[in-house]
């Protein structure tokens, strides 16, 4: 056995794994099917833009010890993430604060917001006890907001109805009366200066990696090569689909390069009609150029994201949480749990809907 550790996957929990055993004088060796490291935060300079291939994504902690452990790596900026609804021709500030308040109902203080939400509550009949999206939606913000800015944007974004999703998704986003467009409450906000690779490249310098390496395809000999596995992809595919499939939805990016230097004035754009095909915009360019260096680039990329359901042979990115996957996830957790010397980790292998921190900070805790 030539390593401690094979390690399945080079995302953030992959490589944070490899590059935490190797401090520790482990030996690893990474293997990834797609064809360059870094899973998802991957990006891809086009026109001197690091564009975010698999979906917009910025980092966002409150925890001090993540934050310095990636700035240890790349030095990040002061991107804080306020993205704008597009709702039948009109913009609307997110997270849902005294801004959107403002342009929706056209009230001037906390105190007006709150009597107005209270109202709309009441219309829509709020359940105290919300046991679905739309239950949870409209206690939170109410009727005029639930329908304007997350039913037709959540129904795009996981393809089910609002009364079949989880609370938990709608109370990822902030409410709060006061005007503050940032869409995190975190105290650490930002973007690597100069893209993730840079992140990704500091986190496996010196660690051995393999990519365009299916582990399937080469199961039994990579095994044997190490002590112990950490696995990262899809925990249904690691176990041949034996209880059946997970659900997972994935996005098609419709990526452009456009002859502006300013497109949208803004890194993300949500469309939340119901008629609009896709869910968002993101311009690339306003994660790392802010005010006039805009203008320094001549032209700008955009990525238009479509939300589609997972077919095999897709890239799965949102565990679809509701309680049929659950239930079907913990028959896979069962069988993990009977192998440990395998260990499951990140959003694949543990089907959650992860942010990057609390990946690094449970890769931290385990010490590897
Ligand atoms: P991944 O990055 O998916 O890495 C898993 C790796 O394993 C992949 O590279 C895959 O190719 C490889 N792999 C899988 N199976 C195999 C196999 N059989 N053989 C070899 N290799 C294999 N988080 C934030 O904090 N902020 C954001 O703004 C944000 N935006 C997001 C937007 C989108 C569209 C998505 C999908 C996620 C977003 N996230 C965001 C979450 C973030 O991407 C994840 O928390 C994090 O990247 C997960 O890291 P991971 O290592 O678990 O998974
Ligand atoms: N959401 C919404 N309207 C928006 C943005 C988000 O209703 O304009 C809901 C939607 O259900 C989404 C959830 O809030 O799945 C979480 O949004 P977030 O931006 O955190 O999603 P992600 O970045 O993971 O795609």
């Amino acid at each position: 056995m030539g390593y401690d550790y094979l390690i399945i996957g080079s995302g953030l929990f992959g490589a944070t794994f490899a590059y935490l055993a190797k401090q520790a004088g482990k030996r690893c060796l990474v293997v990834e099917k797609r064809l360059h490291l870094g899973g998802n935060v991957y990006c891809e300079n086009v026109e001197g833009i690091n564009v975010h291939q698999y979906g917009a994504h910025i980092f966002h902690t409150s925890n001090k010890d993540v934050w310095d452990f990636v700035n240890h790596f790349v030095e990040f900026n002061r991107y804080t993430n306020c993205p704008v609804a597009k709702y039948k021709g009109r913009l609307y500030n997110l997270p849902f604060n005294m801004n959107t308040f403002y342009q929706m109902w056209g009230v001037t203080t906390p105190e007006a917001a709150l009597a107005k939400i209270e109202e709309q509550r009441a219309i829509a009949k709020a359940e105290d006890e919300p046991r679905n999206l739309e239950e949870q939606a409209l206690s939170l913000v109410g009727k005029d907001i639930y329908e304007a800015l997350i039913k037709g944007y959540t129904e795009k974004q996981w393809g089910r109805p609002c009364t079949e999703l989880p609370a938990f998704i709608i109370r990822r986003l902030p409410l709060r009366f006061v005007f503050d467009n940032n869409y995190f409450n975190d105290t650490y906000q930002g973007i690597p200066i100069g893209g993730y690779n840079k992140l990704i490249g500091g986190l496996l310098e010196g660690v051995e990696t393999r990519v365009n390496t299916v582990f399937f395809a080469h199961r039994d000999e990579l095994s044997s090569l190490a002590g112990t596995i950490v696995y990262t992809g899809p925990i249904d595919e690691f176990y041949g689909y034996c209880f059946g499939q997970l659900q997972y939805r994935t996005v098609r990016f419709e990526q452009e390069v456009m002859n502006v230097p300013n497109f949208q004035g803004n890194a993300v754009v949500n469309y939340t009609d119901a008629e609009v095909p896709y869910t968002r915009i993101i311009e690339h360019k306003h994660f790392e150029c802010f005010g006039q260096r805009v203008y320094e680039l001549p032209k700008t990329v955009v990525s238009c994201e479509y939300s589609m359901e997972w077919k095999p042979g897709m890239e799965p990115y949102y565990p679809v949480n509701d309680d049929r996957n659950s239930a079907l996830y913990q028959q896979y957790l069962a069988l993990a749990k009977q192998q440990p010397s395998i260990i499951f980790g990140g959003r694949l292998a543990e089907y959650k809907y992860y942010d990057m921190a609390p990946i690094l900070e449970k890769v931290i805790e385990m010490e590897p």
